[in-house]
């Protein structure tokens, strides 16, 4: 027989229980075994099962034959002057994928990846042009905060951490990646564990119509849409994948989000492009599209990389649609932008895979 271990990272806790029954190490009555675990895991953050003290010396051997507990490495860890934090991790089969940390005043958010690159292509987006393209799997989307956790030392998952909050706002179309998406929420979101209620995650999308409304009523965290147009003309031209789901669809599957019937807001993301959409006619038009829709208008500066096809709006010409908007009674924060100085802000983000082997060429999806 093969002894090949499991990593337990990313595993639900029926998996985990499966896999003690399998291996003869627990009954079924003994949930309480696989709540130990969990506990250890992601209440207490440990990086080897050794650690897991309240388990017999004799379990402990056991389960190491069974389970590995490794997280992929840390390739590079980079600090932005403002004090965002950025991490370039090494997954097993060599691609890249970057994390942020974004610290303020009452909150700490950490910005995840959903997938090694993006295959949408969003004029505006570094992540898009980049030629690989994979989902991750729920052991590399849980083990980004993993070692986000292990590197601002931000164990035990208690009251006083560092990261409060997620956002599904790093590298790819998380929706894309659907299942394994759902399951790190889980695992994320889980009351004995990392804790973090889902009012607490934000999944970002680009408008995969169909799935969002599954992912409302099967998930549920807040939700941002990229909206960056208010005509389907415009949104083609930027936001390509509007070709397929267009405004009018989209639009309507925000209308019917549960949390949105239940009057809580939807965030719209809005990227700021000097002479493309930040006219107050686009304002206006803005303000028309959404209505009768809880919302609040996330305004993005654009963040430029190198040679990108744009430039960000004025100051003045963004404040200027901004107090439209609030005008209008919607909340129109403009987002700050953090992390410049490391390529991490908003659209930023773009990891080196070389390699373009034929068997992984991007994703057909
Ligand atoms: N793929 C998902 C989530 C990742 S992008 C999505 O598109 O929603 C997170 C946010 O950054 C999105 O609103 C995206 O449109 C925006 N963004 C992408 N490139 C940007 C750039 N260069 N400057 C500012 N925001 C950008
Ligand atoms: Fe992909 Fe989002 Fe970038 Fe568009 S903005 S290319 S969907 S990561």
């Amino acid at each position: 027989m093969t002894n090949i271990k499991t990593n337990i990272i990313g595993l639900s806790r029926d998996e985990i229980k499966s896999k003690l029954i399998e291996s003869d190490l627990i009954k079924s009555d003994e949930s309480f075994r696989v709540k130990q675990i969990w506990h250890w895991l992601y209440f207490h953050g440990v990086t080897s099962i050794d650690d897991m003290t309240s388990i017999s010396a004799q379990l402990r051997e056991e389960l190491k034959k069974v389970f590995s507990l490794q997280r992929p490495n840390l390739d590079k860890e980079q600090h932005s002057v403002d004090g965002t934090k950025k991490w370039l991790i090494k997954l097993s089969d060599g691609n890249l994928v970057e994390t942020v940390y974004i610290p303020e005043d009452n909150r700490g958010t950490l910005c995840v990846s959903s997938q090694v690159g993006c295959t949408l292509n969003c004029k505006f987006c570094h992540t898009g042009t980049q030629k690989l393209v994979r989902n991750l799997t729920t052991e590399e989307i849980v083990s980004q905060l993993m070692i986000a956790r292990d590197q601002l030392k931000d164990w035990p998952a208690n009251e006083n951490r560092k990261i409060s909050n997620i956002v599904f706002m790093g590298m790819g179309e998380p929706l894309y990646n659907y299942d394994a998406v759902k399951k790190s929420v889980q695992i994320f979101s889980d009351p004995e564990g990392i804790k973090l209620s889902t009012k607490r995650i934000t999944l970002s999308t680009s408008g995969i119509v169909p799935q969002i409304l599954e992912w409302g009523n099967e998930v549920d965290t807040v939700l941002a849409i990229s909206l960056h147009a208010t005509n389907d003309d415009l949104r083609n031209e930027i936001v390509p994948i509007n070709k397929k789901y267009p405004l009018q669809k989209l639009i309507q599957a925000c209308r019917d989000y549960p949390r949105s019937r239940n009057s809580r807001r939807i965030t719209f993301e809005y990227v700021m492009l000097k002479g493309v959409n930040d006219s107050l006619a686009d304002a206006q038009a803005l303000v028309d599209l959404i209505e009768g829709i809880p919302a609040k208008i996330n305004l993005i500066p654009f963040n430029p990389w190198p040679n990108s096809p744009y430039e960000c709006s004025s100051n003045n010409q963004i404040k200027k649609f901004g107090d439209f908007i609030n005008d209008a009674g919607y909340s129109s924060p403009v987002r700050k932008t953090r992390g410049q100085d490391i390529m991490a802000a908003c659209g930023q983000l773009k990891s080196d895979s070389i390699k373009v082997k034929k068997s992984l060429r991007r994703l057909e999806i």
